[in-house]
């Protein structure tokens, strides 16, 4: 249940950071190992960006990986989805001062998840006071399964991240999961706003078995209004290994069908670390 003017932010919270709500320094470095407050964006259109993330607790699916040797990938945040651990309640006051704190010459800011839009209202909410802060470019993260207007408005850069058959859990999660984890008209709805506001989304897909691209193909035949390079495709794995098992496939399918390949460059740069 979510407190008016609170948000439940997941452990990492916002990150990476050097300064606490009072503006003291912290007294350990960030995960990133860098004396600075902030990260790069690490996938996508914006890759590469200098931001600050921003990380909510709880998600509405239940995403596990089967690999091809049968072992299971998890979310690689299953500490902020379905896994929760140490999420914290935190006011709009708080965060509004963390990020003041924190930010320095960085203007990108990325709400992630968990699931975003669950907590939607009080979202809006901070997304207006942090603008009043400084004219931020915010990026929102989402599975694009929920969609509220009037947090779309204030959202400059969606990064829609629609869940694939590859992403369904053992029994007995399979079944909600399952009914809930695509919603076509829901990501209709993200692509119209950005078309009739001047503003830009990615489609950002998860590549793990071959049958994904018949589904990603079938759900963009339902899409209007996007392009080829607006689709990318991400070989799935949460750690180097599984991530380089499905690289060579991943490639093979973005050059044969014109979309972008989406690299994990968090990884490389810092492992499988949190809150970098
Ligand atoms: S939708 Fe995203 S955050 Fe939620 S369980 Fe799946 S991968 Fe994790």
């Amino acid at each position: 249940m979510v407190e008016k003017n609170k948000i439940i932010l997941a452990r990492d919270g916002v990150f990476p950071i050097t300064r606490n709500a009072e503006g003291e320094p912290v007294s350990s470095l960030p995960n990133s190992g860098l004396c600075c407050p902030g990260t790069i964006q690490g996938e996508g259109k914006l890759n590469g960006i200098p931001s600050l993330f921003i990380r909510l607790a709880g998600c509405n699916l239940h995403c596990i990986w089967t690999n091809p040797d049968g072992s299971l990938s998890p979310c690689d945040t299953a500490y902020a989805s379905y896994h929760i651990r140490q999420a914290r309640s935190c006011t709009l006051e708080e965060i509004c001062r963390l990020i003041g704190y924190n930010t320095g010459v960085i203007d990108h800011l990325v709400i992630t998840g968990g699931e975003p839009l669950l907590q939607h209202k009080e979202l809006t909410e901070l997304c207006i006071r942090l603008k009043k802060i400084k004219k931020f470019h915010i990026t929102l993260e989402t599975n694009a399964t929920l969609y509220a207007e009037e947090l779309a408005t204030q959202i400059d850069f969606f990064s829609l991240s629609p869940k694939l058959a590859g992403s369904i859990p053992p029994p007995p999660q399979n079944i909600l999961h399952d009914k809930q984890r695509l919603s076509p008209e829901t990501i209709q709805k993200f692509i119209s706003h950005t078309r009739t506001h001047n503003k830009d989304f990615q489609l950002k897909f998860v590549y793990s078995q071959e049958t994904d691209i018949t589904e990603i193909k079938t759900l963009l035949s339902c899409l209007t209004d996007w392009k080829k390079e607006d689709v990318l495709l991400m070989p799935q794995g949460g750690n180097s290994r599984d991530v380089e098992a499905n690289i060579q496939q991943t490639l093979r399918h973005c050059i044969e069908n014109g979309w972008r390949y989406c690299d994990r460059l968090h990884l490389a740069l810092f492992g499988s670390k949190e809150g970098v």
